[in-house]
């Protein structure tokens, strides 16, 4: 078996190590003995979607998501929308999944129109939301740890479900409970940096998702997750205290 990851924008999409993302993806692959290849894809890169199985979109500052909307506007926002639609696998954080939705009006009134991949909207604010948060995922049925800090609020229409319950901290918009976006095989969230490396059932929930559509169900066989479990458990109860 093998997966083919997109890293998209590597260049400019690239705050808090969110790149950790990547190279958990593939460690957990290649310990499994599934092969993975990674390709950046960045501004002026032709992007022909159906090469790859799993795309990865990191955060960036306003002014880079700015940056951005002649590229997407040439080329990949049609492939984008097409491969999300094909079932092909996202994870998308912070700008990424800001990327994905209709628009972005940042908070000193920039309009940035988006992909319109997914059913939302970002508007910018003048508060950050910034720190350690946890969300409960009921899809997987665990809580899920991460780092957020944005200043856009993001709102969801009908057609996405979120991809938690905001147990603390901030999450979409600090007001609705609601945090990241789920849509046919993407995952969006408001996480970054080391999302992955301390929710391994997240990062395997992710990757069962590309390999599924790619060779049907598989079964990934357990690691020794000691020490991510203890990280998730550490931050768990830093923020929700003793269960
Ligand atoms: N520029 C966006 C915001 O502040 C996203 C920031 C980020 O990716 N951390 O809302």
């Amino acid at each position: 078996m093998e997966l083919k990851i997109c890293h998209l924008y590597p260049d400019v999409l690239n705050l808090y190590g969110d790149r950790g993302n990547i190279l958990c993806m593939e460690q957990r692959l290649k310990w499994r003995g599934i092969d993975v290849t990674t390709t950046g894809v960045s501004v002026g890169e032709p992007l022909k979607a159906s090469d790859f199985d799993l795309f990865f979109i990191g955060g960036g500052q306003d002014f880079e998501e700015e940056v951005l909307l002649p590229d997407l506007a040439a080329g990949k926002t049609a492939e984008l929308k097409a491969a999300i639609e094909d079932g092909a696998t996202f994870l998308a954080i912070c700008g990424g999944y800001q990327m994905l939705g209709a628009y972005y009006k940042t908070w000193d009134g920039q309009q940035c129109d988006f992909t319109g991949a997914l059913d939302l909207y970002t508007e910018g604010s003048a508060e950050r939301m910034i720190g350690n948060y946890a969300f409960t995922c009921e899809e997987l049925g665990v809580n899920v740890v991460g780092f957020e800090n944005h200043s856009g609020k993001t709102y969801l229409g009908s057609g996405v479900k979120p991809l938690g319950k905001v147990l603390k901290g901030y999450g979409n918009n600090g007001a609705d409970g609601t945090e990241g976006a789920r849509y046919k095989n993407v995952f969006a969230t408001y996480s970054h940096g080391c999302l992955l490396p301390k929710n391994p059932v997240l990062c395997d929930h992710i990757l069962k998702t590309a390999l599924a559509r790619k060779y049907g169900a598989v079964e990934l066989p357990p690691l020794d997750d000691t020490l991510e479990e203890s990280a998730h458990r550490y931050m768990e109860r830093r923020l929700l205290g003793e269960k």
